[in-house]
């Protein structure tokens, strides 16, 4: 049996092993939450992050969160925007670019199809990650 302190209350429960470590009342609480700030977002969909956070009383990086779990997607007119993982790219949604997506698909399935130029990866990260795809 796993028992935890809630991230966001400290109380101790039994953690399922997946997920933030949270309780279930937290849990719930963060699910209203998000159904906020969708809601909020499909009425304006111009919304910053700064509002969408206040807009559901929520943490800018849990916000931030939902958007690299792309759980919150953004219209092409909205000026928000964030770093890809990767490469730094200015990105709606997700955690890494179409570019890197792509790199790290075709480094997935065997380069079938050949990739004609390899986009820059950043020094270092690049191979510990390739490592642990091929396992
Ligand atoms: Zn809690
Ligand atoms: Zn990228």
């Amino acid at each position: 049996m796993d028992v935890r302190n809630c991230r966001s209350c400290g109380a101790m429960f039994q953690y399922n092993g997946y997920g933030p470590p949270m309780c279930a009342n937290c849990r719930k609480k963060l699910d209203e939450s998000f159904l906020k700030v969708r809601q909020y977002l499909k009425d304006n969909p111009d919304a910053s992050i700064n509002e969408l956070a206040e807009s559901a009383e929520v943490s800018i990086p849990q916000i931030n969160q939902w958007i690299r779990e792309e759980r919150l997607i953004f219209s092409k007119n909205s000026s928000v925007q964030i770093p890809c993982e990767s490469c730094g790219k200015m990105i709606r949604t997700g955690r890494y670019c179409k570019d890197c997506k792509d790199t790290m698909i075709h480094s997935l399935g065997g380069d079938k199809k050949g990739v004609v130029a390899e986009p820059q990866k950043p020094s270092g990260s690049s191979k510990a990650r390739m490592r642990f795809l091929d396992h």
